[in-house]
């Protein structure tokens, strides 16, 4: 087990600067099982039970590095780190925006589209999860504008589809019709506006998209847009 210098720790996980971590401990402000905890240069093994050992300010320390948080994304919120405000990261506690290693969104959804997304700071994990090799499915409900054909399930189960401007065809896709305005879609790639420029291919329109589930993990029913949780150990190897 890896272990750190504690001033470290607390900075990198958001929490100000080494300084400050010092000043901090000295006000009596970090408490280590129980105890105040006044030399913030010793170094603690990062154990995963940390977080439960360790008070700041009274509260538990925040969840070490490894992370993977659930989303229910809601709508009009972009992926984007740069742009400035309606980030689906303004919706986490705001010091985890200083975190290091910094947590980015795995895949992205639109700005109009919402449901399950998944963030972590493991950029190996991340990297996986999006790699084409694995094809992780993603199933999304659309709301379409106009009625299904009845033709369009077999067109994305073809594995001969071709979205304008590209060159490859886009591999065999699940159709459901749930109604004629209704239908659940479970893709294993990720290309831009996927979905939508599928839809848009059989001559229809998404009006509203959203993702129900990826690889094995749904979105909760009682998890409200813009609600997230962390999700635990099991959860995650259920991606694959
Ligand atoms: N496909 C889309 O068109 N948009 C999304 O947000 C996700 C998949």
């Amino acid at each position: 087990i890896p272990t750190m210098r504690i001033d470290k720790l607390l900075s990198s996980m958001g929490y100000g600067s080494r300084k400050e971590m010092a000043r901090m401990a000295g006000a009596g402000g970090i408490q280590l099982d129980g105890a105040d905890l006044t030399d913030v240069s010793a170094r603690i093994a990062l154990t995963p039970d940390l977080p439960q050992r360790m008070e700041i300010d009274g509260e538990a320390l925040d969840p070490l590095a490894g992370l993977v948080i659930l989303m229910n994304k809601p709508l009009g919120m972009t992926c984007s780190h740069k742009e400035e405000g309606g980030l689906v990261y303004d919706l986490l506690p705001a010091r985890w925006r200083g975190r290091d290693p910094a947590i980015s969104t795995i895949g992205r959804l639109d700005k109009q589209t919402s449901g399950l997304l998944l963030l972590t700071d493991d950029g190996e994990l991340l990297h996986r999860v999006i790699s084409p090799r694995r094809q992780v499915s993603k199933t999304y409900l659309a709301s379409l504008a106009r009625p299904l054909t009845g033709t369009e399930a077999e067109i994305f189960a073809s594995g001969t589809l071709m979205l304008e401007a590209e060159t490859k065809p886009l591999a065999p896709a699940v159709l459901e019709v749930i109604s004629p305005l209704e239908a659940r879609l479970t893709i294993t790639e990720g290309r831009y506006h996927q979905v939508r420029r599928m839809f848009a291919a059989v001559g229809n329109h998404v009006e509203a998209l959203h993702r129900e589930s990826l690889g094995a993990l749904h979105l909760p029913q009682d998890l409200a847009p813009g609600g997230w949780k962390l999700l635990t150990a099991a959860e995650i190897a259920q991606i694959f």
